[in-house]
């Protein structure tokens, strides 16, 4: 049996050797440690949804290579409906959290990418990497794992190649070749899920030249391989995820360092090794389908931030519909950037090895939409809210409950005819929604925009364009651009 419950995900998690740390300290167990307990609090709830009958047919799908069903983050993605639901997964796990579970999304997109091109390099070098990658497949089906995604590099200067850094270990490498496998050394950063995954996808984080051979690397890695230090990352609600009560909600994301110190991968984990002509199509395919399907995720967060804009007006004492034209707008942000990436999807195609990837100049065109438009979502959230919601503009929950002078800080919160607490609840919703844990990477998770526009500048065909304007304009002269002056 594939499907996994909440219960025996925490176990697995639990069994893996402890080599998370935060603040200097050990995390023993990741699934009740106030630093991650959050993040795999998230991950969990889709464990609950796949065990649900009224949103199985979202969570669970039937794996193409053992019509056995499985974990919808665990199956490859044949068909563009296959793509669609990963985005309408997106967009319901932001419903259930709020904030971004990277465990689930990034490995299972590296997963997919890595067999169209395992496919590309056994066809074309006599490779064997793609029976190794189904078996990892099929042993992640079977488990019901999470797998984070790991491209960022640490990358030193970033107007230089790998091969040209004053440190070689900027970027993942392989130091070593052996007959049973490859020595690994660097860092990988900003790995979004790691403490609630069982293990890190590897990608290259760019497209290599020849020079750059060692760094053209993919290879799947257990979360606690000997040699492997994982940091997790400072968040500005540090400290106040600490308390109980109504200043964090149960959910949360997290984002982690992992130092590679020379950690051996056994071959049959290994996906890529050297191959650099093939490093360019990883990312091309990686970020079609991710940044086709992030649209989705801020949309999901978006929905949850009208709804917790609702709710603090209406526990100000205004009806909601006050603010409908703000409603509006934000409603209208979030299905631009589903529905900008749903269309990538559409246009998109398949390739021969049998995965479906989005249309580029539409998933990059997506990106940049969803670097932009969440902003103007958050805005709005804490225009509706009051200064309440904006800068976290009343006690802690602490203070709320002192016996001292909590009363008072009630009696003051209360202001319509909802309680003092569903309030401040609703309040510090929307400010962890738009201020603090809660914000997604919408800037540079799954690439910066810049990168984006470059794709969309590439892929526009002015010069077709021009035609079409001499056409119409009845323009019979060439227009060459002018030489550079
Ligand atoms: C919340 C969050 C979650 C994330 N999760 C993951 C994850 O799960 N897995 C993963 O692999 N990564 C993850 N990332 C990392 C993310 O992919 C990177 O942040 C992103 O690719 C940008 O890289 P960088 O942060 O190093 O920015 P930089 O490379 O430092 O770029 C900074 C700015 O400089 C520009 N720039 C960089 N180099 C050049 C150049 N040579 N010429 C001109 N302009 C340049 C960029 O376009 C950008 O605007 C996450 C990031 C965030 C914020």
């Amino acid at each position: 049996m594939a499907l996994r419950t909440r219960e025996e995900y925490l176990q697995s998690l639990r069994a893996l050797r402890p080599n998370i740390h935060k603040f200097d300290r050990r995390i023993e167990d990741v699934t009740t440690d106030p630093v991650t307990r959050r993040t795999v609090e998230s991950h969990a709830r889709a464990f609950d949804a796949a065990g649900d009958k009224d949103r199985l047919d979202l969570f669970t799908c039937t794996s193409n290579l053992t019509g056995e069903r499985i974990h919808r983050f665990n199956g490859l993605m044949p068909a563009m409906e296959d793509v669609v639901q990963s985005a309408r997964f997106k967009r319901a796990m932001y419903h259930l959290t709020g904030t971004c579970t990277g465990g689930l999304c990034v490995g299972w997109n590296a997963m997919n990418v890595l067999w169209a091109v395992t496919g590309d390099l056994d066809r074309d070098c006599g490779t064997a990497y793609q029976p190794r990658l189904k078996e990892w497949i099929l042993r992640a089906q079977e488990k019901g794992l999470v797998t984070a995604g790991a491209l960022t590099d640490a990358k030193g200067d970033r107007a230089l190649k790998p091969s040209g850094q004053r440190d070689p270990d900027s970027h993942l490498r392989v130091v070593r070749v052996r007959e049973d496998g490859i020595v690994i050394r660097g860092a990988k950063v900003m790995i979004a899920g790691v403490a609630a995954a069982h293990e890190i996808f590897i990608l290259p984080g760019s497209a290599y030249g020849e020079a750059d051979r060692d760094y053209a690397v993919a290879c799947a890695v257990p979360r606690d391989i000997e040699g492997l230090t994982i940091v997790e990352t400072r968040r500005p609600s540090d400290g106040r995820e600490l308390d109980p009560g109504f200043d964090a909600p149960e959910t949360g994301t997290s984002q982690a360092y992992l130092l590679f110190e020379d950690v051996f991968v056994p071959a049959d984990r290994v996906f890529m090794c050297g191959e650099y002509g093939y490093t360019g199509r990883i990312i091309e395919y990686f970020t079609a389908n991710y940044r086709a399907c992030i649209g989705a995720c801020v949309a999901g967060q978006g929905d949850v931030m009208i709804g917790a804009a609702a709710l603090v007006a209406r526990a100000n004492g205004l009806p909601a519909k006050t603010f409908a034209g703000k409603m509006v707008d934000m409603a209208v942000n979030n299905e631009t950037t589903f529905g900008t990436g749903i269309g990538a999807i559409a246009m998109g195609r398949r390739h021969p090895a049998g995965i479906w990837f989005a249309d580029p100049l539409l998933a990059h065109t997506n990106k940049v939409l969803v670097a932009t438009l969440p902003y103007e979502t958050k805005r709005l959230a804490q225009e509706i809210g009051g200064g309440a919601v904006e800068t976290g503009c009343f006690p802690s929950y602490a203070d709320f409950i002192s016996p001292e002078y909590g009363h008072l800080v009630q009696k003051y919160m209360k202001a319509g005819p909802a309680s003092g607490e569903t309030r401040a609840r609703a309040a510090r919703l929307v400010e962890w929604l738009t201020l603090g844990a809660g914000v997604p990477g919408c800037m540079h998770g799954g690439g910066s925009p810049d990168g984006a526009r470059l794709v969309v500048r590439s892929r526009t065909p002015v010069e077709e364009f021009v035609g079409y304007a001499r056409a119409l304009a009845g323009i019979e002269e060439a227009v060459p651009e002018p030489a550079q002056k």
